[in-house]
């Protein structure tokens, strides 16, 4: 081989090299890229799917049709603050109250009783899913169970006849079933039940009986206290029900974090002027601690 074709390839090689680079140059990077697909990915997924309820980020695919607690919410790693919306709802029977939530002679009542006729509609306290309608002689009698998009079940008992079906989507305020007598029961009543992961929650911490209304739009509470010591251990603010609640999280600003869809930890961090393993701290969860939406974090 001649040296002048050496070159000439040599020449031609290098051109090819040069050609390369400037094209890779003006290609955005590879993150830039990615940066670029995971816009387009979420905005994707924000027009198809609107609304992730938090039920189902909190009890994936756990839907027993049978029992009425199939969760142990005490084994569970769970979030030191929630929050829940209760702006939409109903209260399920306008009746006034017979026996309050808490200790009755040995037992614990773990819901409260409203007054009814046989016959009296009841209604959906928020939108939800029927869980199940059951039967249970020496206990609830007839009863449903709804688990609600805000991450609440409600249980109604004694009831005389079902107008939903396991599955059924309901709204709030929708007639669910007739009120009765049916089960552990002496005279016509509605037992309703709020509970969270199975954990009861004093129904009148939520509802104004009395005026009919709802006490707050939102709940924040701590589900970590309520596994851990039971609902008598937690309070509520504004209200002298304390049998569940906890810090009022939303209104301090700066001093604590809703968890949004899609954040992590060090975007939190990296937005509000501090660090990951702070957060961490603060709230005793590790870098790798899942994030629910809702979820409250401390900063300070
Ligand atoms: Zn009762």
């Amino acid at each position: 081989m001649c040296s002048t074709n050496l070159a000439q390839a040599q020449n031609v090689a290098d051109a090819h090299t040069l050609h390369h680079q400037q094209l890779l140059q003006r290609q955005p990077s590879v993150y830039e890229e990615i940066n670029l697909l995971d816009t387009v990915a979420m905005k994707e997924l924000l027009i198809t799917e609107p609304w992730i309820s938090e039920a189902a980020l909190l009890y994936g695919e756990n839907w027993s049709k049978d029992r009425v607690n199939p969760y142990e919410a005490s084994k569970m790693d769970l979030p030191d603050s929630m929050y829940i919306d209760l702006s939409n709802y109903c209260i399920p029977h306008n009746g006034y109250i017979t026996s309050n939530y808490g200790w009755r002679r040995r037992r614990m009542h773990r819901g409260i009783d409203l007054k009814v006729i046989t016959g009296d509609t009841i209604r959906a306290a928020f939108d939800g899913k029927i869980r199940l309608t059951k039967y249970e002689r020496r206990g609830y009698g007839y009863y449903v169970i709804i688990r609600h998009n805000n991450g609440l079940e409600t249980i109604y008992g004694h009831l005389s006849k079902f107008l939903v079906k396991p599955d059924q989507e309901v709204k709030a305020g929708e007639p669910i079933a007739l009120g009765g007598n049916t089960g552990r029961s002496t005279g016509s009543h509605l037992h309703f039940e709020t509970r969270y992961l199975g954990m009861d929650i004093n129904p009148n911490a939520i509802f104004d009986f009395h005026n009919k209304t709802i006490r707050k739009n939102e709940l924040i509470f701590s589900p970590k206290l309520l596994a851990s010591k039971g609902p008598s251990a937690i309070h509520v603010e504004g209200t002298k029900y304390g049998i569940y609640g906890g810090k009022s999280g939303s209104a301090s600003g700066a001093a604590t974090y809703r968890v949004r869809k899609g954040d992590t930890l060090s975007r939190i961090a990296q937005r509000n002027g501090t660090t990951v393993s702070k957060i961490c701290r603060l709230n005793g969860i590790s870098k790798t601690s899942i994030l629910r939406p809702g979820q409250v974090l401390k900063l300070k």
